[in-house]
């Protein structure tokens, strides 16, 4: 009994990110390349890529450990809204994913647009941040895991672009400017 807890503590630990609890990068991988396998049998598949707005200043003006404090509470609010089946990793500094199965581009963004505005409402050790979003949809033919990846974050640079706190959507004309 001991024995089988200490595991499941272990596996805990090995597959999520230590400061936020969310899934780590490893498991996001796992996941997207295991869907991705049998993509043939879904519907409808989305992701977001979500980041912390202006975080540097965050973390210059407050303090590191702040800074902390607002990852774990903006990842909390990610996980709130995220469903059963959805899976919430950190991929790397104050950047998320969420994959979304099941889910419609439509669909996707108005979760992504419900996190945003609940982000934007709440305090964090009495601070207001915000998050711009990028979606993206198995329905704009990624092939793979990276592709999908990147085109959630080309949609999370163009949110930035348009003045941070907004939810995007990938587009062909993304690609396309990214060309010039
Ligand atoms: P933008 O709105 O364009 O996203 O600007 P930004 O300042 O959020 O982006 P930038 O990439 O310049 O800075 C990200 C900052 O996130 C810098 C880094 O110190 C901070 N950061 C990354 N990981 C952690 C962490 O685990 N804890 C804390 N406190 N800060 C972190
Ligand atoms: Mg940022
Ligand atoms: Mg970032």
């Amino acid at each position: 009994m001991y024995l089988k807890k200490r595991s499941s503590e272990l596996d805990h630990l090995a597959s999520r990110d230590h400061l936020t609890d969310c899934y780590n990068r490893r498991v996001l991988f796992e996941v997207l390349e295991r869907d991705f396998s049998q993509l043939k049998k879904m519907n409808e598949y989305s992701i977001l890529m979500v980041d912390i707005d202006h975080f540097k200043s965050i973390n210059d003006t407050y303090g590191h450990c702040t800074g902390d404090s607002i990852l774990r509470g903006v990842a909390g609010i990610l996980n709130d809204f995220a469903r059963q089946n959805d899976t919430t990793a950190r991929f790397g500094g104050e950047e998320f994913c969420i994959i979304l199965p099941e889910t419609s581009q439509l669909q996707a963004m108005s979760i992504a647009e419900t996190m945003r505005t609940k982000i934007e409402k709440s305090t964090f050790d009495n601070i207001f941040v915000t998050c711009s979003f990028g979606v993206t949809s198995i329905k704009f033919n990624a092939k793979t895991p990276f592709e999908l990846i990147e085109q959630a974050d080309l949609a999370l640079y163009e949110a930035k672009s348009l003045g941070r706190n907004k939810v995007s959507i990938w587009d062909q004309s993304l690609e396309e400017s990214r060309l010039i």
